[in-house]
């Protein structure tokens, strides 16, 4: 299939590694231009000339932190008129809650709430005057179903769900769509960290960890980052302009229920 995306402009944050990179890959390869954006430069080059090599499309880097103003007004004046927009950032630490302070929750909330937010704001208007736009969200499986020792993502990643799901029902009759995407288990450096984290909280081994999670995901494996990408990349397609406001969850069938 076509996506019809082809010579379109797309900003993905968080995109020099794990599942933003996945999404710069898979749009690259349907033939978008990406503006992507980390802090770290050694990953951003590796990534770039990755997809560089691998396709036609210009891909522009930029070196920053986008959960901060500055970061974000980098990232967006790196990217002319945007048609595709992936927010993503790192997730907030596992933890108790009782040990969390103000400071740790308004964190969480830039990251993985303001940040998309304010990014939403700073191209929505112009992708309704261009008649196309696409929004992808990354945000969690622990949206749909909270993960104890995730207290920080689970609150301000359900917090922009809220927000999403008020805004993107105002924005299709203009082709312009807004959708989040929730990841189980992808294996990812992110996730390996998790797993270290648990296996630290239940005085387990990491195998024994990686053992039963693996127990309880029916696909019988972790997700591999290129199903992530290319998901997202159907949901940026010119096809995918009828759906909006929706929160996909791709997770090897976890989540135990009928709908
Ligand atoms: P990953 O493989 O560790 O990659 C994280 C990417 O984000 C890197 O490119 C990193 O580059 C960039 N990044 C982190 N903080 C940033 C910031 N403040 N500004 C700009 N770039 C930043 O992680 P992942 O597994 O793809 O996870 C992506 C998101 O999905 C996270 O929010 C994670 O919590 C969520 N998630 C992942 C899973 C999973 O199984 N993988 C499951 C549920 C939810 P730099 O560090 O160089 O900036």
């Amino acid at each position: 299939m076509n996506f019809g995306i082809k010579d379109k402009w797309g900003l993905v944050c968080a995109g020099s590694k794990g599942l933003g990179r996945a999404c710069a890959e898979s749009l690259a390869e349907e033939g978008v231009n990406v503006v992507i954006v980390a802090r770290g430069t050694e990953a951003l080059a590796e990534t770039a000339a990755h997809i560089g090599n691998n396709t036609e499309v210009e891909v522009r880097t930029v070196a920053a932190d986008i959960t901060t103003p500055e970061g974000r007004k980098e990232a967006l004046s790196a990217c002319p008129a945007l048609d595709i927009l992936v927010t993503n950032a790192g997730g907030p630490p596992a933890g108790n809650f009782r040990d969390f302070e103000i400071a740790d929750w308004e964190k969480a909330l830039h990251a993985n709430m303001l940040t998309p937010i304010e990014l939403i704001k700073s191209v929505l208007d112009g992708m309704i005057e261009r008649k196309f736009g696409r929004i992808v969200n990354i945000t969690s499986a622990a949206v749909k179903a909270p993960i104890p020792i995730l207290g920080l993502s689970n609150g301000a990643r359900a917090g922009l769900t809220g927000f999403i799901a008020g805004l993107s029902r105002q924005t299709p009759m203009h082709n312009v769509t807004i959708n989040n995407i929730l990841p189980g288990a992808f294996a990812t450096e992110t996730m390996n960290g998790r797993m270290a984290a648990m296996a630290e909280q239940s005085k387990q081994t990491i195998e024994e960890v990686i053992d039963s999670r693996l127990n309880a995901i029916p696909a019988g494996r972790f997700g591999d980052p290129r199903e992530f990408g290319q998901l997202c990349a159907y949901i940026c397609s010119a096809q995918a302009s009828y759906i909006t406001g929706h929160n996909f969850l791709i997770d090897g069938g976890v989540y135990n229920g009928t709908l």
